[in-house]
């Protein structure tokens, strides 16, 4: 007979004790991406686990709803979103859920630091950009929206979720004070986007973004974007450009061939990251990999 080690006994009944706890009195709590998912997560740990919607690696721009989704949501007391700009296909589930239960949109939160979006400059129709975890600033503020929300749901954990959000913020603020540190020496260096979901990012640390391919990453193979992405390269000069999975392979050689343009990809969800509270600061630590990777030991030789 297999023999269980004790290490394992306590996992087991450390779990079991957790979810018993979360059936009795948490409330039950769904978060939409996994960069949200992960705040929620660090707010309520040690109460309970919230539950994370798009958890493969889909982007949410294209998402569809699946019916194991739609009975999560049903059952949500409390859901935490970004906006209809990002989580297009939770506008009408979310209409249709229980007058009850409590919706966070980020976007709609006054304390949140919201952009429009950059190709919407032009157009009557501003549309915000709802990229905005992508600041640590603005993820202190999302905390604060998380726990104020959580609190007024279980009374019961008042002071654990106050101490947890208390604990995220100051962590977060570090994170803040060391990336502005750490990209100092890269902010005079051009680089491009494929998908523009880095705008706080950018703006936040200063950095010298001289492009972006796409709004979204749809649509990539048609021929009227290679061109665009072509004279962009040839004409904005950028050292580097970065691209995320949803990027063909094969188009970037063609693009970067000839050229001596570096690459390097920058995943803004965290799709190759394992859900849960670390996993904010994981993601931010990628990209600031992905930067100082890609940006650094480059110098301006004219
Ligand atoms: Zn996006």
């Amino acid at each position: 007979m297999k023999s269980w080690s004790l290490a394992t006994i306590l996992i087991v009944l450390n779990c079991l004790t957790n979810f018993g706890l979360a059936l009795a009195d948490a409330p039950r709590v769904v978060a939409s991406i996994r960069p949200l998912h992960s705040l929620v997560s660090s707010v309520m740990e040690g109460v309970a686990s919230p539950k994370l919607l798009i958890s493969d690696s889909s982007s949410p721009h294209s998402y569809t709803l699946r019916p194991s989704d739609a009975l999560t949501l049903d059952r949500a007391e409390i859901v935490f979103w970004f906006g209809p700009e990002l989580e297009t296909f939770l506008q009408k589930p979310l209409q249709a859920l229980a007058s009850d239960a409590v919706q966070i949109s980020m976007v709609d939160q006054p304390s949140l630091y919201v952009l429009p979006g950059r190709n919407t400059r032009g157009d009557k129709l501003k549309i915000q950009d709802p990229h905005l975890w992508l600041d640590p600033v603005n993820a202190i503020a999302m905390v604060r929206v998380i726990a104020a929300t959580i609190q007024q749901a279980d009374k019961a954990n008042h002071d654990l979720y106050v101490d947890n959000a208390e604990r995220i913020i100051e962590a977060l603020e570090k994170l803040n004070v060391r990336i502005k540190s750490d990209l100092a020496p890269l902010k005079n260096i051009p680089f491009i986007t494929f998908h523009d979901a880095f705008q706080y990012f950018e703006e936040r640390y200063k950095l010298n973004s001289v492009g972006f391919v796409l709004t979204e990453p749809e649509h990539i193979s048609s021929a009227k974007y290679v061109k665009e992405i072509t004279q962009q390269i040839a004409e904005l000069r950028p050292v580097c450009i970065f691209t995320d999975s949803y990027f063909e392979p094969d188009l970037l050689e063609s693009l970067a061939s000839g050229t001596d343009l570096r690459r390097a990809t920058l995943d803004p969800i965290g799709f190759m990251l394992s859900p849960g509270p670390d996993l904010y600061f994981d993601l931010m630590q990628s990209i600031i990999d992905s930067f100082t990777h890609c940006l650094g030991s480059f110098s301006h030789a004219n």
